[in-house]
Formats: structure tokens, C-alpha cells, sequence
């Protein structure tokens, strides 16, 4: 690299690096992205083909104002970078609907209905008989209700994080892929990155380095805990599965146990993925996480195929390890620090993809301005400050 000096060096270039580069470039700002690996690649957090995005937002009401920003911000990738795509490869996000089951009293169906009730959202109840009519592939007990989010989907995230990429080249962001950050100095106005192949300064940082941020930013350590998570492509055995209006995005809440599952319609027309999104083990370091996956791993998911899922095999044909990142109440870490020129976007807790867009923005304001007009407070890991008193 001829360069060694930029306005921003980006630590971390999957999900959040990618958008925070490609938001930063289009300021003008002489943007550095460092990854260890080749971005998208399958060895952080943003891999796996497919993430939800939904805005009636069981986790918080508050974040749905941001998740209006990121669909419009979606929708300009799309549009932005669709020439740059093979025709296969078209589509950054697919408005397939996302169904929504679980107790009546539980997190996921009194948290969305509330964010959609603050927040105006079409959210369509309906009984389990009812549900279940309309989308024949998903089997729904009785006891638990469902609602219907219709603008709800998933997005592409390889083809995210290498649409931002793309858009960041564009406006001249520089990249020093497959390079390892070594060491980083912090100093007050001013920040120096060592890595395997050489040193870059720059005015200020981004981090965005997922399960890795503790170990370049020591004070987050204790805030961010790992934990290895397993999605799981199991066969199908009916082709409605390929079609979204009989099979959408969906997501059950167990009564009593509170666990939660969810998978997606199939893009390959011979599987689907399915996840569960509570659970999963604490690593201690994210660098050797245990990428085999055992086949008594698999039984929560398979068991949830076979109760509610119609025409989908109970055993899965493939598998990959990915990480959450999590905060200690699960929600994000986004902080300007204050003693050092330092932003740092972390702690996503396994629900931050569909939010990239939106807090890349959300970063660039920050190291350009020192604030931002979208609604980020609630997300400073002050909140976990005044916790510990
Ligand atoms: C199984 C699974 C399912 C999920 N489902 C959803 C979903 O449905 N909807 C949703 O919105 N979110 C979902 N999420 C969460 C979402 O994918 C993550 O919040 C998001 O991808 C995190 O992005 P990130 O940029 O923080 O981390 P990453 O994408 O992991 O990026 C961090 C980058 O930093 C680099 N790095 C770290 N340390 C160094 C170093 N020392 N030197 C050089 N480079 C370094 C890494 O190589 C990596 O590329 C899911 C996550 C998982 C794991």
C-alpha cells in the first residue's frame, strides 16, 4: 500500500466495517478498512447466506425509528449497486413476510405488538388455524398466537457487506485485507495500527471488529462475551418452500422455556435454514472457536423442524459455526469515547445485520460531526456504566 496516513482507519471490515467504510468514503474522508481475512468471508459474524430483518421490533420499541432509516438505506445499496451484481446475485434484500409465533404473554408477540403500536406498523394477527391455512408449510400449536409482518424479509449478507465494499471503492476507500492488527496506539488526537504487513496512522478509529473487539479495545472486554452459534440447512421435501406467500421467514417462541427458533424460505429450492437464536456456548477466544459441529448439537432445531415445519427433513445436510457478540442486557454498544479520537460499534448480540446500514451512518456522523441526528442514545454503553454502581 502507497499510503500509510488516511483520515479513518476502520479496525474490523465484516457487517459494520463494510458500511461504516463505505458511509465514511461518501463523506470524502480518506478511509482505511483493515480485515484479517478477505471481506465477506465465514469466519466472523456476517456469513451464512441470510439474516431476518423485521421492523415491529420485539427487542425494543426504540429501535424501530433506526430500522426505518436502514430499510430506505437498503433500498439505495440495492439500487445503487445492482449493475455490479450477476443476475443471480440481483437482490440485496427479499420482502418475504415474517411470521411470528409464540405465546401471548411471551417476548417476541408482546414485543412486537408494542413497536408496532408505538410505531404505526402493519403487523397482521390472526389465530394459529388461521396462520396455518394461509402458510401451509409451517404447523402452529393451538396455544400459541401468530402475527404477520407482510414488509418484513431477509437480506443477502455476503452480498451486504460486498455491496457497501463495492460502493466504498467507489468513493476511493483503500483496503488492507488479509492483514492481522497487531497493536494499536491510542493517543489524543491521533491513532497508529500495526499489522502483519505494516503501520497506518490516521486522525481517528473505527471499531468494528465483532467477537474480537475486547481484544483491541481492553475496557469493552468485559462488556462483550462470545458465544458459538450453529445454523443448519436441512432438505426439503416440497418445493413450496421456494415460494414465500406459502412459507415465509419465520420465528417460534416456546411457551415455558422461552426458546426461541427460526429459519427462512429456500433459496436453493432443495433446503432451508433453520437457527436457534437463544442458547449457544461462551467461547473464551473468538480466533479458535470449535468449528466441528456434533450431531447431538442438531436435535433442538431438528425437533423444531419436525414439529413445525411441514415437508422439511429432520436431519440437516450442512451446518456452519458463526459468533454472537454479547452485550449484557443484548442490546448494541455504539460509543464516540470521549478520552481517545475512537468510535466503536459492538455487542450486536446476534440480532445486528439488518441495523449496518443504518448504524454505518450512524458511525460516519459521529467521526465527521461528533453527533448524529439519528436516535442512538439509548445504545451508549453508558447505560451499563450507571449498572454497575
Ligand atoms: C448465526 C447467526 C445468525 C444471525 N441472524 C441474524 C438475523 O437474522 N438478523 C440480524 O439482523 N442479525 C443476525 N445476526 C447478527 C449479525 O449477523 C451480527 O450482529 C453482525 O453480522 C455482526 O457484524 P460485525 O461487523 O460486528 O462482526 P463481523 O462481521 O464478524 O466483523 C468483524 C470483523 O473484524 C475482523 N477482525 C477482528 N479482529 C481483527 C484483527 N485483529 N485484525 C484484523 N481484522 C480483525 C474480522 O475478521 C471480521 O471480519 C446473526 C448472527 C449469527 C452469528
Amino acid at each position: 500500500m502507497s499510503d500509510s496516513t488516511f483520515d479513518v482507519i476502520v479496525l474490523g471490515c465484516g457487517g459494520f466495517g463494510s458500511a461504516s467504510t463505505c458511509h465514511l468514503a461518501r463523506r470524502g474522508l480518506r478511509v482505511l478498512a483493515i480485515d484479517r481475512f478477505s471481506p465477506p468471508h465465514d469466519q466472523g459474524s456476517s456469513h451464512g447466506e441470510t439474516r431476518i430483518i423485521r421492523k415491529a421490533y420485539f427487542e425494543h420499541p426504540d429501535y424501530v425509528p433506526l430500522l426505518k432509516r436502514a430499510y430506505q438505506l437498503w433500498d439505495e445499496l440495492s439500487h445503487l449497486t445492482e449493475e455490479s451484481r450477476s443476475l443471480e446475485e440481483q437482490k440485496l434484500f427479499v420482502r418475504c413476510g415474517l411470521l411470528l409465533a409464540g405465546p401471548s404473554t411471551g417476548e417476541v408477540i408482546t414485543g412486537a405488538r408494542q413497536s408496532a403500536q408505538q410505531h404505526q406498523l402493519t403487523l397482521e394477527s390472526m389465530t394459529a388455524a388461521e396462520a396455518v391455512r394461509r402458510f401451509p408449510m409451517l404447523r402452529i400449536s393451538d396455544e400459541l398466537e401468530t402475527v404477520f409482518e407482510p414488509d418484513a424479509g431477509f437480506l443477502w449478507a455476503e452480498r451486504c457487506v460486498a455491496a457497501h465494499l463495492h460502493d466504498a471503492a467507489g468513493h476511493g476507500a483503500q483496503f488492507a485485507f488479509n492483514e492481522a492488527i497487531k497493536d494499536v496506539q491510542f493517543g489524543s488526537n491521533n491513532v497508529t495500527v500495526r499489522t502483519s504487513e505494516g503501520t497506518y496512522s490516521a486522525a481517528c478509529a473505527v471499531v468494528t471488529a465483532g467477537a474480537w473487539t475486547g481484544q483491541l479495545l481492553p475496557e469493552y472486554k468485559e462488556w462483550i462475551q462470545v458465544k458459538r452459534k450453529i445454523l443448519y440447512w436441512h432438505p426439503i421435501s416440497n418445493s413450496a418452500w421456494a415460494d414465500p406467500t406459502q412459507a415465509p421467514a419465520h420465528l417460534f417462541e416456546f411457551p415455558g422455556s422461552g426458546r426461541q427458533f427460526y429459519g427462512f424460505p429456500s433459496v436453493d429450492g432443495r433446503t432451508v435454514k433453520l437457527a436457534e437464536h437463544t442458547g449457544g456456548d461462551f467461547v473464551a477466544d473468538p480466533s479458535s472457536v470449535d468449528r466441528m459441529v456434533r450431531s447431538e448439537e442438531g436435535i433442538g432445531v431438528s425437533d423444531y423442524a419436525n414439529r413445525c415445519l411441514s415437508g422439511v427433513l429432520g436431519t440437516a445436510t450442512r451446518s456452519a459455526v458463526c459468533m454472537y457478540s454479547m452485550s449484557p442486557d443484548s442490546h448494541f454498544l455504539l460509543d464516540r469515547l470521549t478520552h481517545v479520537p475512537v468510535v466503536v460499534a459492538a455487542g450486536f448480540s446476534g440480532h445486528g445485520f439488518k441495523f449496518t446500514s443504518v448504524l454505518g451512518e450512524a458511525v460516519a456522523d459521529l467521526v465527521t460531526n461528533g453527533q448524529t441526528s439519528l436516535p442512538i442514545d439509548f445504545l451508549s454503553s453508558r447505560r451499563l456504566l450507571s449498572r454497575q454502581m
